[in-house]
């Protein structure tokens, strides 16, 4: 099979676009012949060696994987060679006791599809069979590769960490990343108002379009004070958020009393300066949202089967310029998601 591997870690690292034998399943796993793969900012962090993990190298990248099912380990007996499937890249053991619980993300035992072992960035990937999840004939490979990871990141964040409702204010930094765009349109399908930002003229008018009441530039001074302007000084009930550093005190700026911040990456820096006194006087909440379960795949999955969640891609590249692709989301230059197709 063709495949993609990180060879070097660096900024940018060293590829190689190479033929590789084709994978074998264990007992329990399955071989999925990849359609279709985003690129998320894991990949680039996996690049630069900026997890806080050693993973091996050489390394195949890509955790947000969508295809077909083409070769089934001895015990698998619940799928078949054919079926259209995502994957939850948050490989977990099914046997913990958050696992029990459904918190699939929090596994004990978890591992990162992509980082740890060999992820999607290739024409087959061999994964366990209990992380797939069957994507709805209306779902395209491509859009499931756009949402499963980014978007059901987010459902995770508005309805499973915190629940997002009618008349809430919500604060989308970033609102066109992959996560932003869907935070957007989940928060307006549960009726909430949405104010996102967004660095340039093209990204504010796609969290416009995606239903976005107003949409801020991050680069100017004075951002937060309007984003208290537009709630008439009461702040925003909740900001969905995935930069950290310095922006988290700009989040809390933003945030009415019994607000909540919910981060799920840290971008920009993962040391944040907290100042208790307001916080706990005004009684807010800062959580944090690690990836997703497949319940919330499956949730995102059928939003997007009847129209509801709608995958907003920048481009599709073949598998051949894969690196392109980490270069493009490094230079934070795109609106939407960069998906890899082999
Ligand atoms: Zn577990």
């Amino acid at each position: 099979m063709k495949a993609v591997q990180l060879v070097a870690h660096g900024r940018p690292g060293q590829f190689r676009f190479i033929e590789l034998p084709d994978p074998n399943p264990a007992a329990d796993e399955v071989v999925v012949a990849v359609r279709a793969c985003g690129l998320n900012h894991l990949d680039l962090w996996l690049e630069e060696n900026g997890l806080p993990l050693q993973p091996e190298l050489p390394r195949i990248p890509g955790c947000e994987i969508s295809g077909e099912v083409i070769q089934l380990g001895s015990d698998v007996d619940e799928w078949r060679i054919g079926d259209r499937v995502a994957v939850q890249s948050n490989l977990f053991c099914g046997r913990c006791e958050f696992c029990m619980a459904g918190e699939e993300s929090i596994c004990l035992h978890g591992e990162l599809l992509g980082v740890e072992r060999d992820g999607g960035f290739a024409e087959r990937v061999v994964v366990p069979a209990r992380s797939l999840v069957r994507l709805p004939e209306p779902v395209s490979c491509e859009a499931s590769a756009a949402l499963t990871l980014a978007a059901s990141t987010a459902m995770h964040m508005l309805t499973r960490r915190t629940e997002v409702r009618s008349g809430h204010w919500v604060l989308v930094i970033r609102g066109a990343s992959g996560v932003g765009t869907a935070a957007i349109q989940i928060a307006r399908q549960r009726g909430a108002y949405v104010i996102a930002t967004g660095s340039t003229d093209r990204k504010r008018e796609l969290a416009l379009s995606l239903g976005a009441q107003a949409a801020l530039d991050s680069t100017s001074a004075d951002w937060t004070a309007q984003v208290r302007h537009l709630t008439s000084k009461r702040g925003v009930d909740f900001v969905i958020e995935h930069v950290g550093g310095k922006l988290i005190e700009q989040c809390f700026q933003c945030l009415a009393r019994n607000g909540t911040i919910v981060t799920c990456g840290a971008t920009a820096g993962r040391e944040v300066l907290l100042n208790l006194w307001p916080f706990f006087v005004k009684q807010q909440s800062l959580i944090g949202s690690y990836g997703r379960n497949r319940v919330d795949m499956l949730t995102t999955l059928s939003w997007a089967a009847d129209g509801r969640l709608k995958p907003v891609i920048d481009r599709v590249v073949p598998l051949s310029e894969t690196r392109a692709g980490f270069e493009l989301l490094r230079s934070r230059s795109v609106s939407g998601k960069i998906v890899v197709k082999p």
